[in-house]
């Protein structure tokens, strides 16, 4: 593809797309690994895998080959019909959950989010809980997805400004602070408290150490339940297949999608016992959700992503990439702290920074490296689960040129 052919790309994107996202002025066209390459053959060393989706990088052959040999066999049946890859990966989710004993299918995070409220609520009813009553509590700084319902649970102005009125029933708190939580649950009318165990979008904000046991006893005490969104901390993405497992505690919903799929669209609600059966037929559903194609890649993901050498890569190059940013940060002095697990790290730029992680981005693709932003002074470190130390080290070699480059070093 000629130059002039990417830039007359890009020109259609902004002339035809709804101008909702600020796209980098590349078009990307091949990816290998934690390796993709652009419509000019330009490389990058991408740390940011598609928003936390491409746990097992770009192109991994087993996914390729499960897609591939299911797109022979058979893509859609609805859900009216049975197919047998979504069938074995509700089996495999619920075995690999350790708590979950049933669980719906959708396509996306949001998806998955706004069916976990709705079980909620018609738990709660099932209860007899009045609708006044059916309160779920949030987390300031939270991201929950785009629909209604969700960018209500999502405790963040900025999604919601414009889309008023917003569905009511949820309340909003501090994250990590139990004090002001213990008062939103004094009432007696709260039915859950939905959070991520390491705030994504909003700047790899981890829980704090015993903050999940401590929702979990509260929410005990008052009859409700525990909701855990790890659409983007899950799937290995910490270090182990869920997060909140270095929690210790037991949810009774989760939510997972982005790194599911490995780049297939899928998500998943996993319910708990006390929740499981409070949703019957004609309840809830959705055309695609569990489509067999979907199934068949997110099983491979699934069993890949599970396994004990993922855990162990995620262990060594997150402390190599710590020890890079340290070295960095050393000699730029821009970062006031790197936050996070396992491969969901989040650099914090210093207050005299504050504001600019987008322009550091800029710098980042131009000198070859892909990373993403978790809000405006954060930059985000999502890669590939399996990314090689060599592609991990290059990839900082370039950060650090990037980073010289907008320090003016
Ligand atoms: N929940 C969390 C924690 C997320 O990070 C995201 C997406 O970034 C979502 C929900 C929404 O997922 P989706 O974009 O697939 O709807």
């Amino acid at each position: 593809m000629t130059a002039s052919s990417a830039s007359e790309l890009l020109a259609k994107g902004k002339q035809y797309y709804l101008p909702i996202y600020r796209q980098r002025e590349l078009v990307l066209e091949r990816g290998q690994g934690a390796r993709i390459w652009d419509s000019e053959g330009r490389e990058y060393i991408d740390l940011s895998a598609g928003i936390a989706v491409c746990g097992l990088g770009h192109n991994d052959p087993d996914l390729v080959a499960a897609l591939v040999e299911q797109a022979g066999k058979l893509w859609h049946t609805s859900n009216v019909f049975h197919s047998e890859p979504p069938l074995r990966l509700a089996e495999e989710l619920v075995a690999s959950s350790r708590f979950a004993s049933r669980v719906f299918l959708c396509n996306s995070g949001a998806e998955a989010n706004e069916a976990a409220i709705k079980l909620v609520r018609k738990w709660a009813a099932g209860q007899g809980r009045t609708p006044d009553k059916r309160v779920i509590v949030t987390f300031r700084g939270s991201f929950h997805g785009r629909t209604l319902a969700t960018v209500t649970a999502t405790a963040q102005p900025k999604y919601q400004e414009g889309y008023e009125p917003l569905p009511g029933g949820f309340r909003y708190v501090d994250f990590n602070d139990l004090t002001q939580l213990e008062i939103a649950m004094a009432a007696g009318d709260v039915v859950a408290v939905m959070l991520e165990p390491v705030q994504g979008e909003g700047g790899v904000m981890p829980a704090a150490p015993g903050f999940l046991s401590a929702v979990r006893e509260l929410c005990d005490h008052h009859g409700a339940l525990l909701v855990l969104d790890e659409i983007q901390s899950g799937m290995g993405r910490t270090g182990t297949l869920f997060a909140h497992w270095q929690d210790g505690v037991t949810p009774d919903i989760v939510t997972l999608a982005k790194a599911l799929g490995g780049g297939f669209p899928i998500g998943a609600m996993l319910a708990g016992p006390k929740v499981a059966e409070a949703m019957q037929f004609g309840a809830h559903g959705t055309t695609f959700g569990g489509n067999p194609l979907a199934a068949a890649v997110a099983r491979v993901a699934l069993r890949k992503l599970a396994a004990p050498a993922i855990a162990n890569n995620v262990a060594r190059q997150s402390a190599a990439l710590r020890k890079a940013l340290a070295g960095i940060d050393a000699e730029l002095g821009l970062f006031s702290l790197v936050r996070g697990r396992g491969l969901m790290l989040g650099a914090v730029l210093k207050p005299a920074y504050a504001g600019r992680a987008s322009e550091i981005l800029d710098h980042a693709a131009a000198q070859g490296v892909l990373l993403l932003q978790a809000g405006p002074d954060v930059l985000r470190f999502v890669p590939a689960l399996n990314i090689h130390d060599d592609e991990l080290a290059e990839g900082c070699k370039r950060l650090h040129a990037a980073l010289r480059q907008f320090a003016g070093k």
